[in-house]
């Protein structure tokens, strides 16, 4: 995933420990936390290479020096976070993560922030992302695809269930682990419903027409990026798209859908019935939720109690050499070894006191 930040500045070091070294610090870093019996620290973490980058960070594959377990490691920089207005979404990300055990939701195990950067340690998922996946095969067939569908369906089932609307369903957060069943990851956008929301976020081409008009949205556009996700998986390629947002906006608005023809007429029926304009009409977000999806045709013959205890065979599986081996993704510049002092104010730093 491309970050579309400049102003990150990558290191390169050994030990995330020497991040901090000779900074002169504003406050001592908080570097421990307890997680069960196991009392973490930044400097047991040895970082081995950067395996992705988001749109405020980096996360980097590390080997947990006692027990030489590999996790990754989301670092982000509190000051990006507050010129980009991140702050409750970082918030909302970690409490949201803290709450979730789900067999198909990235498993959170630790965070901590020092003087000028947060971190947030998970499993390692080494298949990489789905959209890698997908564009090397160039799309998938409809048993293929919906085994995929299957999965995300139960992870919105129970996130919703939660009152927790996901945000940002994309190829790129779908992650594969080891057997080649999904992950799926990124909660920077998720978000705890009480009513209805109104920030403008996600990616153009899987906005629901509801966020795109500004009317306030909950749970039903989790279902409207699950349309857009089987289409693009069945297609190649998403319903709407274009260079430029705004035109993307337009045909997500006009709503006119071009289907190759070789799409399985099923599949195409349940994408028309999740890429519904009209939110109280759209499968998924109904008086029967979640159910009116999993009794779709397409899914027939899915034993929906298999699926949750990942007894389906998963028809990808990906390649891997070893615990730590990154071959599932791309590489990234580390760039230079120097950390940014911290450029905080300690109005700013209380900002994250909790994290
Ligand atoms: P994020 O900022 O959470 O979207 O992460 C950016 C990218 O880092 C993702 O698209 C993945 O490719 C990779 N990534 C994030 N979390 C993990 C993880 N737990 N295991 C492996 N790769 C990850």
């Amino acid at each position: 995933m491309a970050t579309n930040l400049d102003s990150l500045e990558p290191f390169e070091t050994d030990s995330l420990s020497n991040l901090t070294a000779g900074l002169k610090m504003k406050e001592p870093p908080v570097t421990t936390a307890t997680n069960g019996d196991r009392n973490y620290r930044l400097e047991d973490f040895e970082k081995k290479k950067t395996i992705g980058t988001g749109t405020f960070g980096r996360v980097c594959l590390c080997r947990d020096k006692l027990s030489g377990s590999y996790y990754a490691m989301k670092i982000l920089e509190m000051v990006d976070v507050i010129r980009l207005k991140q702050v409750e979404h970082v918030k909302n990300e970690k409490t949201i993560l803290q709450q979730v055990t789900h067999p198909f939701i990235i498993n959170m195990i630790w965070t901590t922030h020092d003087d000028s950067s947060l971190y947030m340690l998970f499993e390692y998922v080494c298949g990489g992302e789905l959209f890698t996946y997908l564009r090397n095969a160039g799309r998938f067939s409809s048993t293929t695809g919906a085994f995929y569908a299957a999965e995300i369906v139960l992870a919105l089932e129970y996130l919703h269930k939660q009152q927790v609307v996901y945000r940002d369903l994309k190829p790129e957060n779908l992650l594969l682990d080891r057997d080649g069943h999904l992950k799926i990851t990124d909660f920077g956008f998720a978000k705890k419903l009480t009513d209805r929301t109104w920030t403008l976020c996600g990616t153009p081409e899987y906005l629901a027409p509801e966020i795109i008009q500004s009317k306030g949205h909950n749970k039903a556009v989790d279902w409207w990026a699950l349309g857009i996700l089987i289409y693009e998986m069945l297609a190649g390629y998403p319903p709407f798209f274009d260079d430029n947002p705004f035109a993307i906006y337009e045909k997500i608005l006009a709503g006119k859908l071009d289907w190759p023809r070789h799409i399985d007429p099923v599949a195409k029926d349940l994408i028309k019935k999740l890429l519904v304009q009209d939110r109280t009409k759209r499968l998924g977000s109904m008086k029967n939720g979640a159910d009116d999806v999993k009794r779709h045709r397409w899914f027939k013959g899915i034993n929906w109690d298999d699926v949750l205890n990942r007894r389906v065979k998963p028809p990808i599986v990906p390649k891997v050499k070893s615990d730590g081996d990154t071959g599932n993704f791309d590489d990234y510049p580390e760039g230079d070894n120097h950390k940014r002092a911290s450029l905080l104010t300690d109005k700013e730093m209380k900002m994250f006191e909790e994290f």
